[in-house]
């Protein structure tokens, strides 16, 4: 069969090739691809900037944004043959640390964590794969090729259910959340929070085009200037850029008691002349909380699925903005100004 394989480690090294199929000791579940989507792990890892190959392997098959179509359910799987299917990304470390022992292997503790077309596991960008029944998310058949956004949903899924598990410390009842970026990250942390009845504010760059569009279709308020130019105090932050500047904003900006969560990996940026010792006032002075957030697990998958199912499908779709063949996937990993998710589409 073939699949989308990259050197980690090795900029340019990504090709579309034979390979053998699937081991069944990957899995019994046998799933045909039909879509995988493309954010900036991948693309920093075609860039040579992280990655890791499967032990003993020079190369890597791409791809943990999934979406396939059982061709075999094997036994006690519980699902059917032509079931819609996601797998879970994360694999728990072999110690195994508590959390990993306790199937939330999202918060690892060791950092010895595998992730499938990541670290050291082969991802989903092969015409078949195979999958452990207990890594496997059945999604609602009729979004379709649309359930290949379920992985990036699950990641704000955690967010929001962080910001939610703030009821512990106090008295917590948030009305307004900023989010800082509309890539597919910012639009899903928007999807939720409109679902959540909650007043969203969307934060971008750009000035026209689809995405200040997409904002407004979902009912939530669109911003194109500075963080302070908002006009609102928001409760929640959940910044989507990594950008210095806008994480140092998303701090300066929330109100008394408000939460920011951090789900954008950047670097570098200006400090807009706040210093540390400046942030760690305006951290402990309102009580705020500043949390970061990565990955999820199999809980995410589940109410993540329950968001899409319920979210509007044709504004769904418009978060596709291109889809492209495998043997393209050089263009696939090329992100033009108008793209929000690319996905790469197989044939299953
Ligand atoms: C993936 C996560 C993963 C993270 C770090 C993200 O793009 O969605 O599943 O944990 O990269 O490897």
């Amino acid at each position: 069969m073939k699949a989308v394989t990259v050197q980690p480690g090795v900029a340019g090294s990504v090709r579309y090739e034979d390979v053998p199929e699937p081991d069944e000791a990957s899995g019994s579940v046998l799933v045909a691809a039909m879509a995988v989507g493309v954010c900036g792990t991948d693309v920093e890892i075609a860039s040579g900037a992280y990655g890791w190959s499967p032990p003993g392997r020079d190369r890597l098959i791409l791809g943990h944004e999934s979406l396939g179509r059982v061709i075999d359910p094997g036994p006690r799987s519980g699902l059917e043959h032509g079931d819609l299917v996601v797998g879970i990304v994360r694999r728990p470390d072999p110690v195994p640390c508590p959390n990993c022992a306790v199937g939330e292997s999202d918060m690892c503790r060791n950092g010895q964590y595998t992730e499938r077309g990541i670290k050291s596991i082969d991802g989903f960008m092969s015409e078949r794969w195979r999958i452990e029944p207990e890594y496997v998310t059945r999604i609602d058949p009729s979004l379709g090729l649309l359930g290949v956004l379920l992985e990036p949903t699950t990641v704000v899924t955690k967010a929001w259910e962080l910001v939610g598990s703030m009821r512990a410390r106090a008295f917590w009842e948030p009305r307004s959340v900023l989010v800082t970026g509309a890539g597919p990250i910012g639009m899903l942390a928007a999807l939720i929070g409109v679902q959540y009845g909650l007043d969203v504010h969307v934060l971008d760059r750009v000035t026209e085009g689809a995405k200040p569009q997409l904002v407004r279709a979902l009912g939530a308020t669109y911003h194109s200037g500075a963080v302070a130019d908002v006009g609102v105090e928001p409760d929640v932050v959940i910044e989507c850029t990594g950008v210095g500047s806008l994480v140092l904003d998303s701090i300066r900006v929330v109100g008394a008691g408000g939460v920011v969560c951090l789900t954008g990996v950047g670097s570098g940026g200006r400090s807009g002349g706040l210093s540390p010792a400046d942030v760690a006032r305006e951290v402990v002075l309102q009580n705020n909380v500043i949390v970061g957030s990565v990955n999820a697990n199999r809980r995410h998958f589940y109410r993540a699925a329950q968001a899409l199912a319920a979210a509007d499908r044709e504004w769904l779709g418009r978060l596709i903005t291109r889809r492209v063949p495998p043997e393209r996937i050089a263009d696939a990993l090329e992100r033009g100004p108008d793209d929000i998710k690319v996905v790469v589409e197989f044939g299953g």
